[in-house]
């Protein structure tokens, strides 16, 4: 994924829910931790991935953003 601060492709976090170790606490917890579980699914789910390097989440926008715009002066560059 391309990261619209570093200008490049970086390695990036994605939220994983992980799902085992929450069906085994629901388990235990004679199903109380399904509300937990939920929770952690839906806070996940909105959750946009973050970027190795610099921390900052992923912007889809502000990345073809960027990409038009470097595009646009390639092309004026090569204009004259
Ligand atoms: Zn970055």
């Amino acid at each position: 994924m391309r990261c619209y601060k570093c200008r490049k492709s970086t390695g990036h976090w994605e939220a994983i829910t992980r799902n085992k170790l929450h069906l085994l606490l629901s388990v235990l917890t004679a199903g109380s931790w399904l509300v937990v579980w939920l929770v952690v699914i839906l806070v996940n789910a909105s959750t946009a991935p973050k970027c190795l390097v610099c921390k900052t989440r992923f912007n889809k926008a502000k990345a073809s953003n960027q990409i038009a715009a470097e595009k646009k002066l390639e092309m004026s560059l090569h204009a004259e």
